[in-house]
């Protein structure tokens, strides 16, 4: 994050921008919930496969598609809380189109994200940085990352 967390100058203002930029990140968490991007099935997915997060009950069936290096087509179904299948409609609207290198890289600051590692959320990351918030709940990492650890697997068995 750039700015400073300096309270002294504005008493409220640092914490009001700062709920108003968590009230944005749970919108747009909960309209990838209630309306995912890329969910169905594949009729010849090159790579399928499914991974559960047994700690919450999340499930995640991943199907992509290649063409060459370029990752062409990528649905999923599933189901679990809210930032498991969100995270999966906004990881496949990230990576689709991208080469494998591209989405490797786009998952692993992704995943920096997550832990909470400073600067790993940067613009490249589009809408998943609305899943910030989780790096502070690490009882929701596996959620979280649930869906990219698919696609990271994904990914690295089409090499
Ligand atoms: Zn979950």
């Amino acid at each position: 994050m750039s700015a400073p967390d300096d309270r002294k100058d504005a008493p409220n203002g640092t914490d009001s921008r700062r709920s108003h930029v968590e009230a944005l990140y749970q919108e747009l968490i909960l309209d990838h919930y209630r309306r995912p991007r890329n969910r169905g099935t594949l009729e010849h997915p090159d790579v399928a496969l499914r991974k559960k997060n047994p700690l919450c009950g999340d499930v995640i069936d991943l199907q992509l598609q290649f063409d060459g290096d370029t990752l062409r087509e990528v649905r999923f179904t599933g189901e679990g809380c809210a930032i498991s299948q969100a995270a999966a409609s906004m990881l496949t609207q990230r990576l689709k189109g991208k080469s494998t290198a591209e989405a490797a890289q786009i998952l692993d600051r992704f995943a920096r994200m997550v832990h909470g590692e400073e600067g790993a959320a940067d613009e490249s990351l589009g809408d998943l940085r609305a899943l910030s918030g989780v790096s502070r709940l690490p009882v929701r990492h596996p959620c979280a990352l649930l869906a990219s650890d698919a696609l990271a697997e994904a990914l690295a068995s089409h090499r």
